[in-house]
Parts: structure tokens; C-alpha cells; sequence
């Protein structure tokens, strides 16, 4: 849910570009007619994805699957175990779990536990939905070759410096953080993707730009669906007050290559329906792993880049550490 969860701050913007120099003409509220919606047909198979590299062989453990399956970065060997940092960012030490020493690909599924994220009319939790396509996008990289961590393996709460510490501490070549938008400025002739990349970072901005021509193209393979866009839609940077990423996913992974996929509007009731599809949930997941897959075996540009317009909501509470209850890690 952009602008509610990620940001740690309630900073406001200074102002960024004051005109707008999209490469798509602008969406316009009169021309973005709302009819009924016609059948969606499902899309066809994509094509599969080229050979992925595994992660590096590592000898220094920088993260750990816990006895419950919780992924939690390691600050040190600390005797027979490790001292990790929570999902709620505190510091413990655990016996023992799976060690992981490195990643190709680590995937982000946004909010969690009591941070459900948008919500859509159908019921359908962000958290859910983005585990769900996140798991489907690391089954068909893995399937590719790539070596791939989730931040969050299940519903429990997660906090922004934990998830991107195990980026961090990884250096995966990418690294996504997926989620659902929601509140759009308006109705939109075209699926209303949003893609956010790291303003000090090209291959962020790159990265970004794939993943925006991946998933607009996926969605418009399901025809009549009223889509609600925001009117500068696309693959973008969103500054802070000091100039540097919005952002806390973003700012707190700088370093690696990090980008923040907001696919569709659950906010929207015909979006909701149609991400509550196993068959749709797939397509977006094929979608990103293409993206990924284009990234890191090519040097396509991506597209789809607009200059943001000012925003000054402030964020919304979320992905912070208040009244966080870890979930069992032993
Ligand atoms: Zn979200």
C-alpha cells in the first residue's frame, strides 16, 4: 500500500521536478471511460526463463532459516549459535537453522501479522496476496537455477530494518520488494503499475524499468478490466526531504539493487477479484521473474520511466518496531 507501510518517517517532500516529463502521454479522468467488465481471458504460457546463476559459494553465514522457518540475519557467530536480529529488529541468539552464505534473488513480500496493508473489498489481505506472489516468483526463479530468500516466509509482523538487512548482508544481485497499491487518483485505459527504484542506483532504475514493461504487458493480457491508475503511473523515484529515497525498503537496502513493486490496485473491487486468482497470481509472479531473469542475464533498458509529481501526504504508520511481537524462531 504505497505511502502507509514503507516509510519509517512521516517526513514531507520538498518538491521535486516541478513539471512533469513523462514518456507516455498523461492519463486523463474524462478519456479513461469505465465500462462494464467483459470476460477476462486467461493469458497464454510465457516463455520459460533463461539459465539463472546460483548465489556465490560463501563461507560466512549471513543469514539464517530458524527451526520455524523465519529468515533472520546473522550479526555474528556467538558460541555454538548465532546472534540474529529479529523480525522485530531485536537482537537474540539462536541454537541453530538452515545457514544461508549468499543469495542471486531475495524477494520482499511486504507487510504481515497485524500489518495486513490494503485490504481489498473481497477481503483479500495485502500481506496474503503478496506472500502468494512471492512465493510463485521464487518457485519459477528457483526452477531457473537462482538462488532465492524470502524475507518473510509466513504471516507474521516484519519490520523494514530487518528485511532489508538480509538483503544487505546477502548482496543479492536483486532484490524486490512486492506489494499492492491502493487509493489510485483514478480510472486508467491501462493497468496502473507502479515501480520504485533507488535514486543513487542505475541498475535500480533499471531493474525498475523491466519490471514495469514486464507486469503492465502481463496484466493487459486480461481485457475489460476498469483499472484505476494514479496519474503519474509508472516506473519512478520518490525523494525525501533530504534528497535521498522515501522509502525505507529502498534506502535501507543501498548498496544492492533494490526495487518496490506496487502491481495493481486492491483498492479497486475488479483488481481485488482479479488478484484473488491463483491463475493471475501466477502471471504476476511470471511477470517479475522475467523481469529479474532480463536484468540479470541481458542489458535492456527497461521502460516506462515518469518524473514523479510532488507528493506531501505524509507515510502512515508501519514497518516499525511499536508493540512488534516476534513470531518463535526455536
Ligand atoms: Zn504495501
Amino acid at each position: 500500500m504505497r505511502g502507509r507501510i514503507l516509510a519509517l518517517t512521516a517526513a514531507a517532500l520538498l518538491g521535486v521536478a516541478g513539471c512533469s516529463q513523462s514518456e507516455e502521454p498523461p492519463l486523463s479522468r474524462a478519456s479513461a471511460g469505465r465500462s462494464a467488465p467483459a470476460p477476462v481471458p486467461a493469458p497464454a504460457p510465457p516463455a520459460p526463463l533463461p539459465p539463472l546463476p546460483p548465489a556465490e559459494p560463501g563461507d560466512e553465514v549471513k543469514a539464517l532459516v530458524t527451526g520455524t522457518g523465519v529468515v533472520v540475519p546473522v550479526l555474528a557467530r556467538q558460541g555454538e549459535g548465532f546472534l540474529v536480529r529479529t523480525p522485530c529488529a531485536r537482537e537474540t541468539v539462536v541454537a541453530g537453522g538452515t545457514p544461508l552464505f549468499g543469495a542471486t534473488v531475495v524477494l520482499d513480500p511486504g507487510h504481515g501479522g497485524v500489518e495486513t496493508g490494503a485490504v481489498g473489498s473481497n477481503g483479500l489481505t495485502e500481506a496474503a496476496l503478496n506472500l502468494a506472489v512471492t512465493e510463485r516468483t521464487r518457485d519459477l526463479l528457483e526452477a531457473a537455477g537462482a538462488t532465492v530468500v524470502l524475507t518473510r516466509t509466513a504471516d507474521y509482523r516484519m519490520a523494514l530494518g530487518p528485511r532489508a538487512e538480509i538483503a544487505t548482508n546477502l548482496q543479492p544481485r536483486a532484490f524486490v520488494s512486492i506489494h499492492h497499491n491502493g487509493e489510485a487518483d483514478g480510472p486508467s485505459p491501462r493497468p496502473g503499475t507502479e515501480t520504485y527504484f533507488q535514486i543513487a542506483s542505475p541498475d535500480s532504475r533499471r531493474l525498475a524499468g523491466l519490471l514495469y514493461e514486464e507486469l503492465v504487458a502481463t496484466f493487459s493480457r486480461f481485457e475489460g478490466v476498469p483499472w484505476e491508475a494514479d496519474l503519474d503511473a509508472g516506473a519512478k523515484y520518490r525523494p525525501n526531504a533530504a534528497g535521498g529515497d522515501y522509502y525505507g525498503i529502498l534506502r535501507r537496502s543501498a548498496g544492492v539493487p533494490a526495487v518496490l513493486s506496487e502491481a495493481l490496485f486492491l483498492s479497486n473491487p475488479a483488481e481485488a477479484a482479479l488478484l484473488a486468482r491463483p491463475d493471475v497470481q501466477q502471471a504476476e509472479a511470471e511477470g517479475i521473474a522475467r523481469a529479474v531473469a532480463r536484468f540479470l542475464t541481458g542489458d535492456d533498458p527497461g521502460s516506462g520511466f515518469v518524473e514523479p509529481y510532488p507528493r506531501t501526504e505524509p507515510a502512515g504508520p508501519g514497518g516499525g518496531t511499536s508493540s512488534c511481537q516476534d513470531p518463535p524462531l526455536e
